[in-house]
This record gives C-alpha cells, sequence and structure tokens, in this order.
C-alpha cells in the first residue's frame, strides 16, 4: 500500500492558519479561555490527547483541572470495554450542569468510543448539549471543526468518518507527564482478534516514516524527557506498510543512537509476529528497556483459534523462552481476557497453566466483554458472570502470588532506577521505576525526579518495591 502524505499535509497549513485565527480572538480577550481534556483508555489515546491539547495551546487556550470552570471540554474516548463507555456517558451526563451554568461552554467527544456509529447517534439523541463529535480519524482536523462550533449561532458538528485515515505528521504536542514521553510509531491495526473493537475504530496499519519518528525522538531526549515509550497497536509490524526495508527492529537500534541517558519502551507486541531479531535487539541496544509486554489473552488453543490469535499455548511458550534465553534478566508482563464466549473451566486451567510456566512479573487481566460488531459478541456463552468472577479470582490468586515472589528476589540487590514523581507517602515520598518498569519506592528530595540512581532494595509487596538510594 503506498500512501499520499501530500494530501493531509495541505490540509494541515489550512489547520494552522484556523488555529492562527482562533489564537488571535482568544488573544483579545480578557483573560485566556481554558480548556479540560479528560482521556480514557490506552497510551494511544493518551498520546492523541498531547495532540489534542498541542491544538489547543496553539489556539491560545490555558489547562485547567476544573471541567465546570473551562471554556472547552475534551473527552477523549475508548471503546475496547463496556465499562469504559459506561463511565464516559456518566461523565457526559454529569456536565449538563455545567453547561446550564455557561451556555458558552464548548462541550466535544472523541475517540474509539464515538467511531462507533451506535454511539454517535447515542450521543446525538441523549446528550443534547454536546456541541462536537469527532472520530478518530478527524483528529488532525479539529481546530475547524472546533471553529465552526465556536459560531455565533452555533451547530451541532458530528464528524465521524470510516476511512483508514492518514498520518497527519507535524501536528504540535503538548506533553505533560515529566520525564515519560509517548512517541507514537504507527496507527490502526490488521489482526481482527474476534473480540476486538480496535480495527474497526482505529482502521487499518499505518507506519510513520522513520525519519519523522527519530526526529521526534530527538526532541523528546532535547526537551528532557528520560523514558520513552514507542506506542502502537501492534508495533512487530512496524513498517510492513512502508515497503522500504525497515522494521520496529531497526527503529529501535536508530532511536538507541540519540546521545543522551534515556530508556525506551515499546507496546504493545503481538507474539505472532514477535521474533528473535527483536530480542537480539533488545539484548544489543544499551537504552532498550529489558522488558516486554507480550499479551497471551489465553492458554488453550481452541479459545485462542476462537480469538483469532494466530499463535498456540505451545508457539507462546517457546517464543517466551527464546526472549529469555536472548535477555536472562527480561521483565515480562501481559493481558489475560477471562471467560471469552464458550471457554470452559477445562480450558481456563491452560491460561493458569501459563501462568505457572512463565511466571509473569505482573499481568493485565480482564473479564471479557462483548464489543457490538465483532465476531466473538455473536459467539454462544453458557456461561455466567459468576463462573467467570470465580475463574478471574483464582487467576488474580496466582499472579499476586507469582508477582510477590519475583518482587522479593529484588531484595538486597541494588538496581539503577529512574525517579519519575511524589508519591504523597511520607515514609517512601518518591516513585522511579527500574529499566523493566518495575515500581520502586524511595525517600529522597523532589529534585531527584527526572534523574537516573541507584537503589539498593529493602523490601517489596506484591505491586511495589522499597529501597534507598546508594
Ligand atoms: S492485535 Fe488484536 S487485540 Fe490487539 S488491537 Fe489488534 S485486533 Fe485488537
Amino acid at each position: 500500500m503506498k500512501r499520499n502524505m501530500d494530501a493531509p499535509q495541505i490540509d494541515l497549513m489550512r489547520q494552522s492558519e484556523i488555529m492562527a485565527r482562533i489564537a488571535q480572538r482568544n488573544g483579545s480577550r480578557p483573560e485566556r479561555p481554558a480548556a479540560f481534556v479528560d482521556t480514557y483508555g490506552c497510551q494511544q489515546n493518551e498520546a492523541d490527547s498531547e495532540r489534542i491539547r498541542g491544538m489547543l495551546s496553539k489556539m491560545g487556550y490555558a489547562f485547567t483541572n476544573d471541567e465546570s470552570s473551562a471554556d472547552v471540554v475534551v473527552i477523549n474516548t475508548c471503546a475496547v470495554r463496556e465499562h469504559a463507555e459506561m463511565r464516559v456517558l456518566g461523565n457526559i451526563g454529569a456536565l449538563s450542569h455545567a453547561k446550564k451554568a455557561n451556555r458558552d461552554m464548548v462541550i466535544a467527544v472523541c475517540g474509539c468510543m464515538v467511531q462507533q456509529e451506535h454511539m454517535a447517534e447515542k450521543i446525538k439523541k441523549s446528550y443534547p448539549y454536546v456541541d462536537l463529535v469527532f472520530g478518530t480519524h478527524e483528529l488532525p482536523r479539529f481546530p475547524e471543526l472546533l471553529e465552526s462550533v465556536l459560531k455565533p449561532n452555533r451547530k451541532r458538528v458530528f464528524a465521524v468518518t470510516s476511512s483508514d485515515g492518514e498520518i497527519a505528521e507535524g501536528l504540535p504536542v503538548h506533553r505533560d507527564r515529566g520525564v515519560k514521553a509517548w512517541l507514537p510509531v504507527m496507527y490502526g491495526c490488521n489482526n481482527f482478534c474476534s473480540y476486538c473493537v480496535v480495527p474497526y475504530v482505529r482502521g487499518r496499519e499505518r507506519s510513520r516514516m522513520p525519519e519523522s519518528i527519530v526526529e521526534e525522538a530527538k526532541s523528546i531526549v532535547l526537551e528532557g524527557y528520560k523514558d520513552i515509550t514507542l506506542l502502537g497497536q501492534n508495533v512487530n509490524s512496524y513498517g510492513r506498510d512502508l515497503n522500504r526495508g525497515v522494521d520496529f527492529s531497526y527503529l529501535i537500534e536508530e532511536i538507541d543512537k540519540i546521545d543522551g541517558d534515556f530508556i525506551i519502551r515499546f507496546m504493545t507486541s503481538h507474539p505472532k509476529d514477535a521474533t528473535r531479531r527483536l530480542f537480539e535487539t533488545m539484548a544489543g541496544c544499551r537504552k532498550a528497556a529489558p522488558h516486554i509486554h507480550l499479551p497471551f489473552q489465553a492458554g488453550n488453543d481452541r479459545v485462542l483459534k476462537a480469538m483469532n490469535r494466530g499463535y498456540t499455548k505451545n508457539g507462546y511458550l517457546e517464543l517466551v523462552a527464546e526472549a529469555k534465553e536472548v535477555i536472562p534478566d527480561i521483565v515480562l508482563t501481559s493481558d489475560v481476557i477471562v471467560g471469552f464466549p464458550g471457554e470452559t473451566d477445562e480450558e481456563f486451567e491452560d491460561t493458569l497453566d501459563v501462568l505457572k510456566k512463565v511466571r509473569f512479573d505482573s499481568l493485565f487481566t480482564f473479564i471479557y466483554s462483548p464489543r457490538k460488531g465483532t465476531p466473538a459478541a455473536g459467539m454462544p456463552d453458557p456461561f455466567t458472570r459468576e463462573d467467570k468472577q470465580r475463574r478471574f479470582d483464582r487467576l488474580l490468586e496466582l499472579q499476586y502470588a507469582i508477582s510477590a515472589e519475583k518482587h522479593a528476589e529484588y531484595v538486597g540487590r541494588t538496581v539503577r532506577v529512574l525517579v519519575d514523581g511524589e508519591t504523597g507517602d511520607e515514609k517512601a515520598n518518591l516513585s522511579s521505576r527500574t529499566a523493566g518498569g518495575r515500581l520502586v519506592h524511595i525517600r529522597g528530595d523532589a529534585d531527584n525526579i527526572g534523574k537516573f540512581k541507584d537503589v539498593k532494595i529493602t523490601g517489596s509487596t506484591t505491586w511495589a518495591l522499597f529501597g534507598e538510594i546508594v
């Protein structure tokens, strides 16, 4: 697939002109108007919100944490689980009071949830005070869309297209995560796992040009960020659509060459596309974190096939063995779905078996949530919520024990950490992460934030390590 990069760049110039126009209007107001951006869901959404904030900042908006006093509220939504959608709808509902108090407030809802037609319709009908709804592919047109709802006698605007989207380079980015930066390397997904809505709401895989990514990485390092996470739904297929002979390992190698002391992380890796070359690249690049998040989702081959995951339990275990062989101190994390339609108690035992064999450092665990329009949502499922909850509890109990044991193995060791923030707890007032991503609570001055420190580990729990700066 060859992408046409020209069209979005020309449109981007138009968006820049609109941003300048809005900034001029905002500049003539006695007080700088304020915006509130609320983000749900994954890191990709966080990265999109940084671009939304970047555009808002260029348009002359300051930022507030108080949505009721904001002039513009943007809610960037997630569609991965029903629970997240319910939370978003609850929060949109609560905004009706703020809107009554301030009729000029602009309420915008964007992201994956509203990319689904039925949800965009729901907002149109049930939340008449929402001014603007825009889907994932419309993000670069945010200034134009905002300008149309800022006009006198404003009309509601709904912009949800079903194209696979282009990549718009050069959008302003407003990062405020202190020492950590997200860096999207690709968008969309081609995998169509049978439970997942992402390919429908984010379109097909589109890789950014390696030069653009490396340039952005350089500027992130220059700005002082110490921890860069390369983002994509399936980073291991990076570059396939570019036909330039570049892959994800190449990208890590190029970013590793940038001068400076920083860590390179990435997510998410799909097991069917992870390779020995990736592990060897991680081992060979000094700045690459010895951590891989490798979602296995289920341990049973029939369930994996029904999920359309493209690997088997043994294939996954062999891959993990290879990763451990190439990077002996690798930190492994994963995602698991419990209660996929039709998964039996016996089949669930295979999931527990994977936990016992791999011994993940930590897990992100979910009870299956049907997503409208996906094949799995139409599969028969004789098991009750209670059956699934019972399995879920067993899964957590096992994983908590493994995490606690793995954390206890750190006690007495000295590890290098990046101090990334304050905890609010007097006894261990700073939080930090090892290169492998383990959370370490320490005591020290706040001016350690953003610095690498050697820390002696003195204690551990299921969720964190505790240590002293040496
Ligand atoms: S790889 Fe599967 S689970 Fe991940 S985003 Fe793509 S379709 Fe969804």
